[in-house]
């Protein structure tokens, strides 16, 4: 690590994906001295080519009413969106159980309060990073179209349009299908019909974690890559430093910012984080000569389309099939046949990149943000499944503040580990 300036404090964010740079970035904001360290490229894990969307419109968790039949269902299914590979794995199935006890609308308002807190709180934070620093990512600020096939989808997505009005002042504008072309030309004519969340945004991810790492540089934060962390040492209830590859980093401060791979260090933080992995995939195309204006989400085949201004992207299916690292066409196949019911060009040539992704998922689908409990200058900032582009801003300022002492601008029980205990 750097020499600190004399009288600055030093912090030592473990994981360089979209949220260890958050942190990075509000910690240095507060006067810390910041080494950033990954055990991989910087940002080439998740946050490298996900959907790019940031939706203040994704208040509700994956545990809804009626989430876990579909859970089940796609144990007999052999090429599903969503897909559990049964398998004796027993974080898995305690996830899993968790997972379920959440599938009711008490619990679902609940994780959707927090959640939309830290989205709320992140939009407003890009949007002043975006304005105000050289971070060339391709931010739009266009909106997001749900997008239906069927009638009876369409519909039946009032009703959670109503309650996302009325519980977190997400309402969408009802487009019906006969004006749904005139929007947006790229679509078919004869679909259902969309809601449209006209105050979402989107960008590209990888870009995003380039400029935002060069900015932090310019300010003297260090990078560091290909430096595994393997544990940490700890003395009357602190860490006094992390192993990487038989050297300590050491410093005032950790964040362990480590997205899928958290639970990969349980032992050292002396506490049990039920993140599992849930893979989903993208493709990553030049632009088609029929392009979509907006992005959309494709709810009935669970297709995400992302118009960047360098490219095109299709993306999106969960599997939780533990850390698996295969790409197989078929599962890619989903993406582009689901686009084709609704675009009339769904795809671009040439591809570009074909990749998947592990999201952090907890089973309530909260972030964990909170000191451990076993270390006190141990913070966690991890597990922030589907939407943890959108939410890596708020959780940033989140994590600064706990380190700091200051009074947190966002209420810290949602995020607590001890939820968990
Ligand atoms: C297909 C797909 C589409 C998505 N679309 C969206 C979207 O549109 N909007 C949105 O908000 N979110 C989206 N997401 C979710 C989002 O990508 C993730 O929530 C987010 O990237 C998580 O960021 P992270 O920094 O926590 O994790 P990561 O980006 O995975 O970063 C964690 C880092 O920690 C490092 N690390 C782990 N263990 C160690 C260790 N022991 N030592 C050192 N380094 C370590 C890893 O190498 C990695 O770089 C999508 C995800 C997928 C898969």
């Amino acid at each position: 690590m750097n020499e600190p300036a004399p009288g600055r404090r030093t912090a030592l964010v473990v994981g360089g994906g979209i949220v260890g740079i958050a942190c990075a970035h509000f910690l240095e904001r507060r006067g810390f001295d910041v080494t950033v360290v990954d055990r991989d490229a910087i940002g080439a894990a998740c946050s490298h080519a996900n959907c790019g969307l940031i939706t203040p419109s994704h208040a509700l968790p994956l545990a809804e009413p009626g989430a876990i039949g579909m859970a089940i269902k796609s144990f007999f299914k052999r090429n599903s969106p969503l897909m559990v590979k049964p398998r004796l794995d027993p974080a898995l199935w305690s996830w899993m159980w968790r997972f379920a006890m959440r599938c009711n609308e008490k619990d679902m308002l609940e994780s959707g309060a927090g959640i939309h807190a830290l989205l709320v709180s992140s939009m407003s934070l890009y949007e002043e990073l975006v304005a105000n620093e050289p971070v060339d990512c391709e931010w739009q600020k266009r909106g997001l179209l749900f997008v239906y096939q069927t009638a009876k989808a369409f519909d039946a997505y009032a009703e959670l349009n109503d309650l996302m009005a009325e519980h977190f002042d997400e309402g969408a504008r009802r487009v019906p299908g006969d004006e749904l072309v005139e929007l947006e030309p790229a679509l078919k004519p004869g679909l259902a019909g969309a809601w449209f969340y006209e105050h979402d945004a989107h960008l590209r991810p990888d870009k995003l974690v380039d400029a935002w790492r060069a900015l932090l540089e310019s300010r003297g934060v260090t990078f560091r890559e290909h430096c595994d962390v393997e544990r940490f040492e700890r003395t009357d209830g602190r860490c006094t430093g992390v192993i990487a590859g038989g050297e300590t980093l050491r410093a005032d401060e950790y964040v362990v910012a480590t997205g899928a791979l958290t639970p990969k260090l349980n032992e050292w933080l002396g506490c049990r984080i039920p993140i599992q992995p849930g893979k989903g995939y993208s493709l990553t195309m030049a632009h088609p000569e029929v392009e979509p204006k907006y992005p959309m989400l494709l709810p009935e085949h669970r297709v995400a389309v992302t118009p960047m201004k360098s490219a095109y992207r299709l993306g999106s299916i969960m599997e939780f099939a533990g850390y698996d690292e295969s790409i197989r066409d078929s599962r890619l196949k989903l993406l582009t046949e689901g686009a084709a019911h609704y675009l009339r060009e769904p795809t671009g040539s040439p591809v570009e990149e074909k990749w998947f992704g592990w999201r952090p998922m907890t089973p309530d689908s909260r972030p964990i943000v909170d000191r451990t409990p076993s270390m006190s200058n141990v913070t966690l900032a991890a597990g922030h499944n589907m939407l943890g582009l959108s939410m890596a801003p708020g959780t940033g300022r989140l994590v600064a503040e706990i380190v700091s002492g200051e009074e947190p601008h966002l209420a810290r029980e949602p995020y607590a580990v001890a939820r968990f205990a």
